[in-house]
């Protein structure tokens, strides 16, 4: 089913990211996993794409089998950065192929030390042109990520929105935020998209802490801002995994409580496939 369609069947969507394992034990794991988490009714859930398309077999492989054995609507992420037209269109032919209806349409990070990328026909520079790619050539329904705090190449917040309108207006049919820890500025988001002009839901990304040096890894990576108060709790208690775990989901569940509140669509939680928060948050939630 096309997520456009839950999303307006539904007043609140609740979707859960994954990564494809390294090891077939670990993808073993995974999969047990997202069959339990099943029990949650989550609306769908997505499998993101390795840098420069390292994952892409996994990637594929993993998506269908959600989809086609455990029958929970899957999304695939994919990347066009570093891949030429050739291999995204082998990739899309293979979703295609196993149903796979749903794809989250991304530029992908450069190499660490590039900062401009080859501009000739073989390849695409910008998640816009794999959008219109994807709409040209095939009939899936088409994410796209938008950035709350603003993406970190982009000249400035009102510039990287009227991309984020050209995106939509390219194609795409729903939004998924980068993580944030400040609501504010998901709320000031929305509003920016909104006088713009963007009417396609925007999906709030929501991640659980769950362990200290790793979120500051990933904040660093991804350009979200860790608020100082918040930062300074998590090194208080940065050597004991349980208070970082447990405050995780107590902060979490406080973001998602007032994005539910306040009109958001749903909530999709970056779960970095580890599944006890997601789970303590959502048995909350509902
Ligand atoms: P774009 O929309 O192309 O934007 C990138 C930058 O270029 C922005 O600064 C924007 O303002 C600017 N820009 C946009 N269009 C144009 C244009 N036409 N001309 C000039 N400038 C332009 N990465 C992965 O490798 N694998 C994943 O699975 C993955 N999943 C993600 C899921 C979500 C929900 C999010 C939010 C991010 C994900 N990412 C993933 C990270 C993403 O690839 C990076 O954030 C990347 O740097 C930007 O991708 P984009 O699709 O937003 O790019």
């Amino acid at each position: 089913m096309f997520i456009k369609d839950i999303l307006q069947q539904n007043p609140k969507s609740f979707s859960f990211e994954f990564f494809p394992p390294a090891t077939p034990e670990g993808f073993d794991t995974l999969f047990k996993t997202i069959e339990d988490l099943k029990l949650l009714d989550p609306s769908f859930v997505s499998v993101t794409y390795g840098t420069g398309g390292k994952t892409r077999e996994k990637t594929v492989s993993l998506v269908s089998d959600i989809l086609n054995k455990i029958g929970t609507e899957a999304m695939a992420h994919l990347t066009c950065l570093r891949s030429n037209k050739e291999e995204i269109d082998e990739v899309l032919t293979s979703l295609s192929t196993n149903n796979v209806s749903n794809i989250m349409a991304l530029r992908g990070d450069p190499p660490k030390g590039y900062s401009s990328f080859p501009e000739d026909e073989g390849h695409f520079t910008h998640a816009i042109q794999l959008v219109e790619f994807i709409k040209s050539n095939y009939k899936q329904c088409i994410g796209i990520a938008g950035y709350p705090e603003t993406h970190q190449e982009a000249v400035n917040a009102q510039t990287d929105m009227e991309y984020l309108k050209l995106k939509v207006e390219a194609g795409a049919d729903f939004i998924i935020t980068q993580l944030f820890f400040d609501n504010s500025s998901y709320f000031e988001f929305m509003d920016r998209a909104i006088a713009i002009g963007i009417k396609v839901p925007i999906i709030p990304g929501i991640m659980p802490i769950t362990n200290v040096n790793q979120i500051i890894r990933i904040t660093k990576l991804s350009g979200a801002k860790i608020p100082k108060t918040m930062l300074d709790k998590l090194y208080s208690i940065q050597d004991d995994p349980k208070s970082v775990e447990q405050f995780g989901i107590e902060f979490s569940l406080m973001q998602c409580q007032e994005l539910l509140k306040n009109n958001s669509p749903g909530i999709h939680f970056y779960t970095l496939n580890r599944s006890r928060s997601t789970w303590e948050i959502m048995k909350s939630l509902k």
